[in-house]
């Protein structure tokens, strides 16, 4: 797999540590931070329909930040589990890959590299780390960033819309035929 060598040298990096998730997931890839970020005010209401919360309760700023959407606050285990721990991310923990881990990573397409990244953010650190997630989450053609479900860019229309559906693209498809 080629994760790493986008080949994109345009796109303005700014790096956010609140974006890496304690899981392994790259925030700046999920769909509620991006509708969060875009003000979509459609989109965040959708997505508060579907986990039953409120408007409000569903804005979020990514793993690390103040305003974290209450689900992820709610079912999230790790980040007590980190502390309890004493690490900073599950990497870093000597039970890694541990059960739970394992299980989660399992259940969704955005999950599947959970581990891989986790990997990869202890060898070349957090901030080097969000720099390849950004270019691995963005439109190959324009820059614009991606969810791990936009199958097709939602800017410009160029399929792949990342270089992460581009690797995952037969299961994040299965996924959302369901
Ligand atoms: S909802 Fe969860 S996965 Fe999405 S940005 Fe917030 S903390 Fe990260
Ligand atoms: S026990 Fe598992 S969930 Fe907890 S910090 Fe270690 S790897 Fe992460
Ligand atoms: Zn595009």
């Amino acid at each position: 797999m080629n994760r790493h060598n986008s080949g994109n040298t345009e796109i303005k990096i700014q790096n956010n540590k609140d974006l890496a998730a304690v899981c392994g997931l790259y925030c700046g890839a999920c769909g509620i931070y991006l509708a969060t970020r875009e003000d979509d005010t459609e989109r965040i209401l959708q997505y508060a329909v579907v986990l039953n919360q409120t408007f409000d309760e569903t804005l979020c700023d990514g793993c690390g930040a103040a305003r974290k959407s209450l689900h992820c606050t709610k079912m999230c285990t790790f980040i007590d589990c980190k502390k309890a721990k004493s690490v900073d991310f599950c990497a870093a923990c000597n039970e890694f890959p541990c059960q739970v881990l394992i299980e989660f990573q399992t259940k969704m397409p955005h999950r599947l590299e959970i581990l891989e990244s986790q990997i990869r953010m202890k060898e070349i650190g957090i901030e080097n780390w969000l720099i390849e997630m950004k270019n691995y989450f963005s439109c190959p053609r324009c820059s614009t960033a991606s969810s791990a479900y936009h199958l097709v860019c939602r800017k410009c229309g160029n399929t792949p819309g990342s270089k992460f559906v581009s690797q995952n693209k037969d299961l994040i498809e299965q996924y959302l035929l369901k």
